[in-house]
């Protein structure tokens, strides 16, 4: 049961040598291996927004901070922000009569359903439109930073135009000998094509442009002394905002609950993964954010036995403990499953002896229905040795092993090997009616099965 309580007792080592939970994992069915997240190409497919579900393409996402335009997050806890509409009487002064009549207007503010904090809280004014009215905050610093970026952005294009320049020297000598021989007009078109006259112009119009900002930034050597009531008078912690209210809006980060202002939404990114080997997806989901279905899908846990602790046990030094351990069949075939000893050195994890079962196991195959039918026939068609096998249940199989450890304190850690068969069924899309070839997998397994008593 280690999966939901604690993923890492049971840890499988991926293609690149990493130990990860099996959860983690995926199989690159082209190069039968396990790969892992740190050993794949992460690409961003697209950019959304998890609560309006707007998605738009990277470039736009750049231009808008990667926030949502709409949406916005209550910056005291970080809920989603809902608009509340209420009626305010106006009164409309009329020229010919004498009283003046009031009439009902809808105004609306925003408020988070969780903390209940409301932008009337920190005196934001009402909107008289239900979205899209909330002034942005103004950044003193923007004064500063649009110049520099301006400045970066010339810099930029003064470097480009220089390697123009440089590929165009290269060529110069064969043009000129050329130019001077153009009867045809042909050398000027071809300049103007490849441009490298457009970028030897501007690159002598931006040369005055680029000039060396002022720095303005310096060190901080003394601070101003705290206000004497620091010392003096208790704080009330409701008026301070905490640490990450503060971080949550980096570039004013409110002292006081009442600079609270509320934030625009984080977008999200829906992202594939690719097997950097053969260059194969290994995740792609759906482009659609409402959809939350996956194009190519090759989790490990869909073609991998899994392998968890039945039960805890109690282990002493130089004891031998049977412990049982599960495994399941995810795939829709019968497999074979072979658990071996890892020859060769122990490895530093390693801290007790295990002993596996030498026969081949077979495990029934997934069967959804089977689930509800305790009296399968399959259970009764093989003969288990209950010496081995704790007991056998749709496809799933409880086995004994035998675990010394040698070591007086600490986790009681074993490592095996896996081996399993894997039919590959991408190989068999054009001949339906053959079975898909069986492959042989096999997988390090490190279990840490418990822990030595005191
Ligand atoms: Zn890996
Ligand atoms: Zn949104
Ligand atoms: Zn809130
Ligand atoms: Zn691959």
């Amino acid at each position: 049961m280690s999966t939901y309580i604690d993923i890492n007792l049971v840890k499988y080592v991926c293609s690149c040598g990493k130990k990860q939970p099996f959860c983690r994992l995926y199989l690159c069915r082209h190069c039968s291996e396990l790969r892992c997240v740190d050993c794949v190409q992460h690409e961003g497919d697209s950019h959304y927004c998890s609560h309006c579900l707007e998605n738009m393409p990277s470039a736009e996402a750049k231009m808008r901070k990667n926030r949502c335009s709409r949406c916005l997050d209550c910056p005291a806890c970080g809920n989603t922000l809902m608009t509340r509409a209420t009626n305010l009487m106006v009164t409309t002064p009329d020229a010919n009569k004498a009283s003046t009549p009031t009439t009902p207007k809808k105004m609306y503010y925003l408020a988070c359903g969780f903390c209940r904090w409301t932008t009337r809280d920190v005196a934001i004014p009402d909107q008289t439109v239900a979205s899209g009215g909330l002034p942005e905050q103004e950044n003193e610093a923007n004064k500063l930073i649009a110049p520099l970026l301006e400045h970066y952005h010339l810099l930029a294009q003064k470097e480009k135009t220089e390697k123009e320049r440089k590929k165009y020297v290269k060529r110069r000598s064969h043009m000129y000998y050329a130019a001077e021989k153009d009867k045809y007009g042909l050398i000027s078109v071809a300049m103007k094509k490849t441009s490298l006259a457009s970028a030897l112009t501007t690159h002598s119009l931006k040369e005055d442009e680029v000039k060396m900002v002022e720095p303005v930034a310096g060190t901080v050597t003394d601070f101003d002394a705290l206000p004497a009531s620091v010392y003096t008078e208790p704080l009330d912690v409701l008026t301070v905002t905490t640490m990450s209210q503060r971080l949550a809006n980096c570039e004013f980060q409110p002292v006081s609950m009442l600079g609270l202002y509320p934030l625009r939404k984080h977008l999200l990114l829906r992202k594939s993964l690719r097997c950097k080997e053969c260059e194969h997806n290994l995740i792609k989901p759906d482009y659609n954010p409402l959809s939350i279905k996956f194009k190519i899908q090759l989790n490990a846990i869909n073609f991998v036995p899994d392998i968890r602790i039945q039960s805890p046990a109690v282990f002493m030094k130089n004891k031998e403990t049977l412990v049982c351990l599960t495994v399941s069949n995810p795939s829709v075939y019968n497999m074979a499953v072979h658990l071996l000893p890892v020859e060769g050195a122990v490895d530093p994890l390693v801290t007790a002896k295990i002993d596996l079962p030498r026969q081949e196991i077979v495990i029934w195959k997934r069967d959804d229905a089977a689930i509800y039918d305790d009296t399968s026939q399959l259970q009764h068609e093989i003969r288990d040795d209950p010496s081995l096998v704790a007991f056998r249940k749709a496809n799933k199989i409880g086995l004994y092993v035998r675990v010394t450890p040698f070591v007086d304190t600490g986790d009681v850690t074993v490592n095996f090997h896996v081996k399993h068969e894997y039919r590959n069924t991408t190989a068999t899309i054009q001949s339906e009616v053959k079975e898909p070839p069986v492959v042989w997998l096999d997988h390090q397994v490190f279990v840490t099965v418990g822990k030595i008593q005191q």
